[in-house]
């Protein structure tokens, strides 16, 4: 049985949570993959803006999936706030958490493992090559490993995923050569969907501002065919 304050205070755990879960199935990243996280995370780059215009692109192409599976079969998009295919960014300033989720496919745990690590992308060295010829963290999208950009700006990420008919799943990792995946027990069902948490860095303040948010949003979403929706917690 869980009380009303049990629930309050795992919330409050797995917010503040900077540790991976001790239950959690442990994962190496394929080596190409860890090599440009590491580079991500002690990147000194300007423009960490970009890491919100990747994970926008991701939620609207999971958007755009569940959609396209929609048009054969109306079941699919489910019912309640599952139908609402739109995204959501959260600013917690208090916990230093910068939310984003989506209502779209989501991921089964076999596809976070795979989508989130251990399968080397084409794009992978490619990217590092051109990385060091020209510089250019800008052009990560066109080489297929955008996800990773959150390093940019958080040193722990939390991908909480479902798919329909599927377990809640929780990938997290602080890009240190290994991910993990659990079954999701802390969290509220989410639904169907993905949020992905980025616990971020200390001198990365700035993304917790809504004025910031608000113009970051407004630049990237102009492609996006989906509504976008910016919370700020009370201070
Ligand atoms: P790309 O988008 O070019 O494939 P990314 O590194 O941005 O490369 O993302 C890797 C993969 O992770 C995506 O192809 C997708 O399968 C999965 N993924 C990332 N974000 C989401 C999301 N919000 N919902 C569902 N799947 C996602
Ligand atoms: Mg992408």
């Amino acid at each position: 049985l869980s009380t009303d304050s049990d629930v309050v205070k795992r919330e409050a755990e797995s917010m503040s949570r900077k540790s991976l879960r001790n239950n959690a199935e442990k994962f190496e990243f394929q080596a190409e993959v860890s090599r440009l996280m590491d580079i991500l995370i002690n990147s000194l780059y300007s423009n960490k803006d970009i890491f919100l215009r990747e994970i926008i692109s991701n939620a609207s192409d999971a958007l755009d999936k569940i959609r396209f599976l929609s048009l054969t079969d109306k079941e699919v998009l489910g019912e309640g706030d599952d139908t609402k295919l739109e995204i959501q960014i959260k600013l917690d300033k208090e916990n230093k958490i910068l939310t984003i989720r989506d209502r779209g496919v989501g991921m089964t745990k076999e596809e976070l493992i795979k989508n989130l690590g251990t399968i080397a992308k084409s794009g992978t060295s490619a990217f590092m090559e051109k990385m060091q010829t020209r510089g250019d963290l800008n052009l990560i999208g066109q080489f297929g490993v955008g996800f990773y950009s959150v390093y940019l700006i958080a040193d722990y990420v939390e991908v909480i995923s479902k798919h329909n008919d599927e377990k809640q799943y929780v990938w997290e990792s602080k890009a240190d050569g290994a991910f993990a995946i659990s079954e999701d027990t802390y969290n509220e069902p989410l639904g169907r969907g993905t949020e992905i948490r980025l616990h971020l860095k200390d001198e990365a303040g700035e993304y917790l501002e809504e004025s910031k948010l608000k113009d970051l949003v407004r630049k990237y979403s102009e492609f996006i065919n989906f509504p976008i929706y910016l919370w700020a917690s009370k201070e």
